[in-house]
């Protein structure tokens, strides 16, 4: 006997039988142009659209936005660092500001190596993120952070990404934004690449 109902294979084009009719828009109603608005000059070039923040990768970094603004603090100064707990000693990653494990929230910051090796990387050659067109192409991939237990994911900025390897040594940089806070990104190793070759500058 088979368990599909006619129901459940038919193409709902409407509301269920039996839902509660939907509510009616609330939308106002378009304006219609005025005549004015095109008489004299011709309308002013519209400003850049603002990214949206769901789609702006780089957070909120100050204190007064977030309790891990010590990261972005520390990278500005030269530091690569996140949060570990100090009572059974659990590296976390990203900073956070309780530990998963015992719950607590007594956290010390502490330095990561700046050092690295690509664990898995993709060239974004189309279909980039919204503000980042201009970019393409560029790589992202997760590094496997030297001496201490952590993958993380970024960019990975140096050379073409058709030389780039699985296994290549790159480092972290902090990268300072045109609105004043920071981020970081990986770059390969010009003379750390798993291949030998030197990408290009
Ligand atoms: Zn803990």
């Amino acid at each position: 006997m088979s368990t599909d109902s006619p129901e459940a294979v038919r193409p709902r084009t409407g509301p269920r039988p039996g839902a509660p009719p939907l509510p009616a828009s609330t939308e106002p109603a378009p304006t219609p142009p005025t005549a004015s608005a095109s008489a004299a000059t011709p309308p002013a070039r519209p400003a850049a659209p603002k990214v949206p923040t769901v789609l702006d990768f780089y957070p909120m970094e100050t204190a007064a936005t977030t309790r891990v603004a010590a990261f972005f603090d520390n990278l500005r100064a030269g530091r690569f660092t996140t949060t570990r707990c100090r009572k059974d000693g659990t590296l976390l990653w990203p900073p956070r500001v309780s530990c998963p494990e015992c719950h607590g929230d007594d956290l010390d910051w502490v330095d990561l190596p700046p050092n690295g090796h690509v664990y898995a990387f993709s060239a974004v050659l189309l279909g980039a993120p919204l503000g980042m067109e201009s970019e393409v192409p560029f790589v992202v991939g997760l590094v496997d952070l030297d001496g201490a237990p952590l993958r993380l994911f970024g960019r990975i900025d140096g050379g073409r990404w058709e030389t780039l390897r699985i296994g290549d040594a790159v480092h972290v940089v902090p990268v300072p934004l045109d609105d004043g806070r920071i981020f970081y990104r990986f770059v390969r190793d010009l003379a750390g690449s798993a291949t030998g070759a030197t990408p290009p500058a």
